[in-house]
C-alpha cells in the first residue's frame, strides 16, 4: 500500500528533495554537491564476516546520502544513478588504488561484479539498483581513462530472506551459499572489485567475494556508495 500512496502522493503534491527533504526539486544541487565531495574511506564492519575484503565507501550512510540510496532504489528515482555512480566511481578508486593500482589504458579491465538483488526484489522495484549504479561508476572511470568494466557475474542460486531486521550472524547464515556464478566468461586471474550500495554488516559483500574466489578471481576488495561512519578506519586512529 505504501508504494501506491508515494506513487499517487508524487503525482499530487510537490516532491521534496530525496536527500534533505527541503524544496520541491526531486534532488536539491546541495545534496548532489555533498555526495559528489569527500574522501572515500575504508571501512570494517564489527564483527567481520569471514572472507570480506577490504572494503570502501564513498560517504556515510546517513541523512542526504541515505535518502538518495532509498529515492533510487524504492522509489525509482533513476536520475540519482549518475551522481550515486559517481560516489562508487570514488570507492572503487580508492580500492583499486590500495590493493592492485588503477588499471590504465591497455591494462586487463578491472571488473565491478555487483551484488545481485534477488528476482523478486527486481521485479518489485522495476530495475535493479545495483547494476544501474555500478554501469554508471563504471563509465565515470573510463571517461577518467581507467580500464573498468561490469559484470554481472553473480546471481541467486537459492532462495533468501530479506536482510532488513536480520542480525550479523542471521545475514551470514541466510546468505551462505546463495549465490553462484552465471555461465559467461571465466574469472579465473581476473582482477574484481565486488560492488554494492551500502556496506552494512558486511554479509553480502563477504558472500559475494568468497563466490567470486570460489571461482578463481583475485577478489581486489570491495567498494560501496555509502557505509556506517562509525566503522571508518581512520576514524578510529583519530
Ligand atoms: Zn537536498
Amino acid at each position: 500500500m505504501r508504494g501506491w500512496w508515494r506513487e499517487i502522493s508524487s503525482l499530487v503534491l510537490p516532491t521534496e528533495c530525496a536527500g534533505c527533504g527541503r524544496g520541491r526539486s526531486a534532488v536539491c544541487a546541495g545534496c548532489v554537491a555533498e555526495l559528489g565531495t569527500g574522501r572515500a574511506r575504508q571501512v570494517r564492519p564489527t564483527p567481520r564476516p569471514a572472507g570480506l575484503p577490504p572494503v570502501w565507501a564513498a560517504t556515510a550512510y546517513a541523512d542526504r546520502a541515505r535518502g538518495m540510496l532509498l529515492a533510487h532504489k524504492e522509489r525509482g528515482m533513476l536520475g540519482l544513478a549518475g551522481p550515486l555512480g559517481a560516489a562508487l566511481a570514488r570507492s572503487a578508486r580508492a580500492a583499486a588504488v590500495a590493493s592492485g593500482g588503477e588499471p590504465g589504458p591497455g591494462a586487463v579491465p578491472l571488473v565491478l561484479v555487483p551484488v545481485p538483488s534477488a528476482r523478486l526484489a527486481v521485479a518489485r522495484r522495476g530495475h535493479d539498483p545495483t547494476r544501474r549504479i555500478a554501469l554508471r561508476a563504471a563509465a565515470r572511470l573510463r571517461r577518467d581513462g581507467l580500464a573498468v568494466r561490469v559484470l554481472p557475474a553473480l546471481r541467486f542460486v537459492r532462495p533468501v530472506l530479506d536482510q532488513v531486521g536480520l542480525a550479523a550472524p542471521e545475514r551470514a547464515a541466510n546468505l551462505a551459499g546463495a549465490l553462484g556464478v552465471r555461465p559467461g566468461p571465466s574469472l579465473v586471474g581476473v582482477p574484481v572489485l565486488v560492488v554494492d550500495d551500502v556496506v552494512t554488516t558486511g554479509a553480502s559483500l563477504a558472500e559475494a567475494a568468497r563466490t567470486l574466489r570460489r571461482a578463481g578471481a583475485l577478489v581486489w576488495g570491495g567498494a560501496v556508495v555509502a557505509g556506517p561512519s562509525g566503522e571508518w578506519i581512520d576514524r578510529t586512529r583519530g
